[in-house]
This record gives C-alpha cells, sequence and structure tokens, in this order.
C-alpha cells in the first residue's frame, strides 16, 4: 500500500502566484492556519512574467481618471459580458490594493511629483497602470512573498494537485504529489482556494510558463463547480514570431504605450484603418494626433494601436491574410525609429535584454516581427462576485482561474490588479468559512487510495502511449481547431480528437521512478488538459457569434441574441459536460448610465465621471 503524508489546514490555497499569496495573507489576516502549494519554487508563478503593470485608477497621472472610467473600459473591453458586480468590486478596490503593496513595500516608478506613476495600455481611456519598468509581475510577487512569508505561511514547493478530495458534496481537502520525490501528499483543510492560473499551454504558441496548463480548472470542473465563459480566450497580438528562440514570448503592451508603432510589410502604419464603428472618434486619426496625446497633450486622441488586445490580433492577421505580413507570418512592431535607444532602454529594460539575449535582436536599433500568442483566458471557475465562492462548498477561487470579471476580452493591465482585489476577498471569505467549520469534516481514506491508484497506473502500462506525443497533438490540434479563428467544422472536428485524446491520455506509460519523472507529470497533466479543452471547444461551439476574444469565421459579427447570454459549462455525474445559456445578472440603471455613456464627455456631464 502506498504511504502518504497528511498535513492540516485551516485554509489550503493552490497557487503562488499573484492571486494565491494574496489569498494566503487575507486568510491568515482572519486568523486562519494556512497552507499554500505551488508546482514550482516560491517567486516563480507566471506572475512574474507580467511586464507592463497593473490597471487602478489613482488618476495620478490624469487626476479625471476614477473608478466609473474604469468601469466603463473594462465593460466595454469586455463586450458587456462581464459580471457587472465584480466590475464594480474591482474598479473601487484596485486603487487601495495598490497603495497596500506599496506600504508593504513594492517599489514603483513614480511621477516627477512623486506619486506612482501610471502608464497608457490599450482600451483605458487615460495612463493608468501602476508600474515598475517592465518588470511588475516580479516586484508583485517579491513584495507579496516576504509579506506572507513574514506573516507565517506554510509553503510546499514542487508540487503537484492531482485531485481535490469531497467529503458529502463539500470540498474538505487536495491531494498532490511532491514532483522532486513523488511521494504523496494528503492536504486536509477546511476551505480550498484555487489560484493555479491560466490555461495558455493547452496551445502551441502561448505567452504562458510552463506551470499554465488548466488544473484548476478541471479540479473545480471534477468536483462540480460551474465554469463560465470558457470560450473567450485572448490571443496576446504581439508574441514575437521571429526568431525561433523567442517564439511566443509576449512583446508588452508598454511598447505600444511608450510610442511603438505597428506597420506592414508595405510599411505602413495599418491599424489606422482598422477603428472598428464602436471606437470610432475616440483614436487619433493622424500621426500627429497620436504622437500628440502619446506626450500628454490632453486634446489629442489615443493611438490606434492601443486599441483593444482582440482588434489588433486581428488587423495584424488581416495583414498576413491579405498577403502584406512580414516573412514569418507577423507584423512589424517598431519602436526604434520612434523613440531614442536610452529612452527604450530605461521604460523597457526587459524587452531589451531579453530579446538581446534570447534572440540577438537590438530593438533601439531593428523592428520586432510579432503576431498573436495564446496569452490569457478570460473565463474561468464561476464565483460569488463578493466572496469568490464556488458552487461547491469548501471551494473558492481567484486570479486567473475565476472567470466573470473579463467577460469577453480583459483589457491589459485589468488582471494584476484582479489577482490582489480578489486573491483578498477569497482568502476573506475561505478563513471565514473555515471558521465556521466547527463539525469533524471527513478524508475518506477509500477515497485517497482511489486517487493514488490512478494517479500512478501509468507506471503500471509498458504497452500505454507516450504522454509527450499525445501532449504534443493537443496542443497542435488545438491551436488549429479551436485557435484565434474558429468555424463549425474544424470546433467539431476537435470535439472527436479530444474525445479520442481523452480515451488515450487515461492509457499512457511512463518507465522510470516517481522522484523528477517528466513523462509521469505530463501523463498526469494530460488528464487534465483534456478536460478543460473540451469545455472551451464545447462553448466556442455554443457561441455562433463573434465577440471579444471569441472569433468565427462561419459568424463574423456580434448578434444581439448572444449579447446577454453568458455560457455555463457544467459536468453531470458521468462526466459529460453540457453547456447552459444563462442571462447576465441585470445591472442597476445608476450603472447602467455609466456603463452605456457615449464618450468620455457624456460619462462626465451625465454620471458626474
Ligand atoms: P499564476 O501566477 O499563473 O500562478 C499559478 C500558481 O498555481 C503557480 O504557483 C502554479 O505553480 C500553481 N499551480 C497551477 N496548477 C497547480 C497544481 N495542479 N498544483 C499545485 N500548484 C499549481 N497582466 C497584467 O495585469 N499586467 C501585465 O502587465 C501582464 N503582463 C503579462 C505578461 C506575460 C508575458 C504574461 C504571460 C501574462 C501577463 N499578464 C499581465 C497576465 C498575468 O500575468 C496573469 O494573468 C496572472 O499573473 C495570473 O496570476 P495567478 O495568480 O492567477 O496565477
Amino acid at each position: 500500500m502506498e504511504s502518504y503524508t497528511i498535513h492540516d489546514y485551516d485554509v489550503l490555497v493552490i497557487g503562488a502566484g499573484g492571486a494565491g499569496l494574496r489569498a494566503a495573507i487575507a486568510a491568515i489576516e482572519q486568523g486562519a492556519k494556512v497552507g499554500v502549494v505551488t508546482k514550482s519554487l516560491l517567486g516563480k508563478a507566471h506572475t512574474v512574467m507580467a511586464e507592463g503593470g497593473m490597471a487602478a485608477a489613482m488618476g495620478n497621472v490624469r487626476p479625471e481618471d476614477n473608478w466609473k472610467v474604469h468601469f466603463r473600459d473594462t465593460l466595454k473591453g469586455g463586450g458587456m459580458l462581464n459580471n457587472w458586480k465584480m466590475v464594480e468590486n474591482y474598479t473601487k478596490e484596485a486603487p487601495d490594493r495598490v497603495r497596500e503593496l506599496e506600504q508593504w513595500g513594492a517599489v514603483f516608478d513614480r511621477t516627477p511629483d512623486g506619486r506612482i506613476n501610471q502608464r497608457n495600455f490599450g482600451g483605458h481611456s487615460y495612463p493608468r497602470l501602476a508600474h515598475v519598468g517592465d518588470r511588475t509581475g516580479l516586484e508583485l510577487i517579491r513584495t507579496l512573498q516576504d509579506h506572507a512569508v513574514k506573516m507565517g505561511i506554510h509553503a510546499h514547493m514542487e508540487t503537484t494537485i492531482y485531485r481535490l478530495l469531497t467529503d458529502a458534496g463539500r470540498v474538505v481537502g487536495a491531494l498532490g504529489f511532491n514532483r522532486q520525490t513523488g511521494e504523496f501528499l494528503v492536504f486536509r483543510a477546511k476551505a480550498v482556494v484555487l489560484a493555479t492560473g491560466g490555461l495558455g499551454r493547452i496551445y502551441q504558441i502561448t505567452s504562458n510558463s510552463w506551470e499554465c496548463t488548466g488544473d484548476g480548472f478541471s479540479l473545480a470542473s471534477m468536483v462540480g463547480a460551474d465554469l463560465i465563459d470558457m470560450e473567450f480566450i485572448q490571443f496576446h497580438p504581439t508574441g514575437m514570431v521571429w526568431p525561433p528562440s523567442v517564439m511566443g514570448i509576449l512583446v508588452t503592451e508598454g511598447v505600444r504605450g511608450e510610442g511603438g508603432v505597428l506597420k506592414n510589410s508595405e510599411g505602413k502604419r495599418f491599424m489606422f484603418d482598422n477603428v472598428p464603428e464602436r471606437y470610432k472618434g475616440e483614436f487619433a486619426e493622424t500621426e500627429e494626433e497620436a504622437e500628440r496625446w502619446l506626450q500628454g497633450d490632453r486634446s489629442a486622441r489615443r493611438p490606434p494601436e492601443l486599441l483593444t488586445r482582440d482588434v489588433v490580433a486581428r488587423a495584424i492577421r488581416k495583414e498576413v491574410n491579405e498577403g502584406r505580413g512580414s516573412p514569418h507570418g507577423g507584423a512589424y512592431l517598431d519602436i526604434a525609429s520612434r523613440r531614442p535607444a536610452d529612452y527604450i532602454k530605461k521604460k523597457l529594460p526587459s524587452m531589451y535584454h531579453q530579446f538581446m539575449k534570447l534572440g540577438n535582436l537590438d530593438i533601439t536599433k531593428e523592428p520586432m516581427e510579432v503576431g498573436p500568442t495564446c496569452h490569457y483566458v478570460m473565463g474561468g471557475v464561476r464565483v460569488d462576485p463578493d466572496t469568490q465562492a464556488t458552487n461547491v462548498p469548501g471551494l473558492y477561487a481567484a486570479g486567473e482561474v475565476a472567470g466573470g470579471l473579463h467577460g469577453a476580452n480583459r483589457l491589459g493591465g485589468n488582471s494584476l490588479s484582479d489577482l490582489v482585489v480578489f486573491g483578498r476577498r477569497a482568502g476573506m471569505a475561505a478563513a471565514e468559512f473555515a471558521a465556521k467549520q466547527t463539525a469533524p469534516y471527513q478524508v475518506d481514506e477509500a477515497q485517497v487510495r482511489a486517487y493514488i491508484a490512478e494517479a500512478l497506473e501509468p507506471f503500471n502500462n509498458p504497452h500505454g502511449e507516450n504522454p509527450f506525443a499525445l501532449m504534443k497533438e493537443l496542443r497542435a490540434t488545438m491551436q488549429k481547431n479551436a485557435g484565434i479563428m474558429r468555424e463549425e467544422s474544424e470546433l467539431k472536428a476537435q470535439l472527436e480528437i479530444l474525445a479520442n485524446l481523452r480515451k488515450r491520455a487515461w492509457n499512457t506509460s511512463v518507465s522510470g521512478s516517481r522522484a523528477y519523472n517528466p513523462g509521469w507529470h505530463t501523463a498526469l497533466d494530460m488528464r487534465l488538459m483534456v478536460e478543460i479543452s473540451e469545455a472551451v471547444v464545447l462553448a466556442a461551439l455554443a457561441r455562433k457569434e463573434s465577440r471579444g476574444g471569441h472569433a468565427r469565421l462561419d459568424y463574423p459579427d456580434p448578434d444581439p441574441s448572444f449579447a446577454r447570454i453568458n455560457h455555463i459549462i457544467r459536468r453531470s455525474s458521468d462526466g459529460t459536460l453540457t453547456v447552459v445559456a444563462e442571462p447576465l445578472p441585470e445591472m442597476p440603471d445608476e450603472l447602467r448610465k455609466v456603463a452605456e455613456a457615449k464618450d468620455l464627455k457624456e460619462l462626465s456631464e451625465k454620471v458626474g465621471a
């Protein structure tokens, strides 16, 4: 019989990115004993990759900015499919969460008069992103980690959670294993916060780190939690497409915020021709006006390069499809000819060093070749907008794994502040729930033993499939059939591929010992990745329109009949996933006026924002 070690916590947080660490701090503040589990090391979560900054309407650069403008921008970017209550909570609280980070030691860039500096980003009406050069995520994690460690978190590093444990319909802990040793660990907990990040790794080209295999979505769904909006995946417009050593790596929107422009192979700045109807009048119509805006002229309008990500990604794809792309299927992003080398090195130091080191490319001298890369998932585990509770008692979710805030598309910079606003709320609510659980709860040993046996199957299956080959097939087919542009025939074909991959994922073979065995890790990852890929494809098939991050070749326009519908993915007891269309919660009139204000002038005149 396999042995395992037991750890007891009031609150178990799965994930040590921004959301997980902020949740852990909040739960400890409520007096809970907190354990944090991470697949990698503390300080290494995917959040460290975040570059551009965190959005919060602090009004440090433009005093006209406030939560109502941020509220409107976020809903507009999200195609109005966002959960309005989450957006309200988020936009009101984000400035406090940024200031709190500063009190805990985060060293933000400064305005000349010494306040936290804020930069421009796509879809934001005003400069709104608090930032630390282009290393904002790193500073966020450093600050939260220092604080959490001081407060006394118990960290389990290089530990993967394989399954959540339940008792009578309630989550009571999780089963995991230490990646280094292969030892199994049982975490008994009165409440669990999922903060496992995104799912970019189900696609072949992605900016996401190796940890982002979408585990949390599947873990939650497998115990009966609803998922929401899974069709909405953001393909960031500016991932490197060349040279191969940097393929998929993100070029932060900060490059465009600092004056970088997109050009096609004919040298034309094509974004002026790609402003959608709903944004007409809000963006500069000449190069000269765009530059004036970048230099702080308040009478000018924003450069069209700062349109939302879906719009920019599709504009690049259009140039490529019409034969004006760069040699490797992208477009040129040029900051070299727009700003002096010293300025670029000062404002975008990581971009400069990273591409110099990894690709031998000097962005102060040459343009970058960029194209869409899978970047972020708007959908996720469905949560209560105030507490982040899922529909399964004892289970909470925060950060990228949770859905609802971003609707059909996320604005850049709206994730880092999401992590701290909702990480805190999740941690507080989970600790409160845990404190109320006075009756003894059970971890069912038979359940634990069954999951351990299941996890070890690949070692006892000499004729099974190679998990690496399966993973490659999954990622390539998701990229081709459920990527940036979708259509019914390909999505249906992908469902069949996934049904086949699902069977094969439960019939893999691995050799060697359990101590740091990447084949075994891949075999177990595959089981969860197939689950979540199916949810994405089902939701994408159901939405017969194009909106935000979901673009259908066979339904290229938004369809009003889908305008107020969220897709919920629900799992039945036999494991079948179904899509349920649910109307959006009604927005109160006062907020509707804010959300639907025609422009900033109307917003200011009619609702005093
Ligand atoms: P993550 O930081 O992804 O952390 C997830 C944690 O869960 C990790 O510790 C991981 O090990 C753990 N985990 C996962 N599965 C398991 C499991 N089965 N068992 C145990 N542990 C598990 N957003 C912005 O707002 N501004 C930006 O400037 C910005 N820049 C970005 C730049 C890049 C290159 C990328 C890729 C993203 C960027 N984003 C940005 C998005 C943002 O970084 C992410 O959405 C955010 O960091 C996600 O944080 P998280 O806490 O939800 O999860």
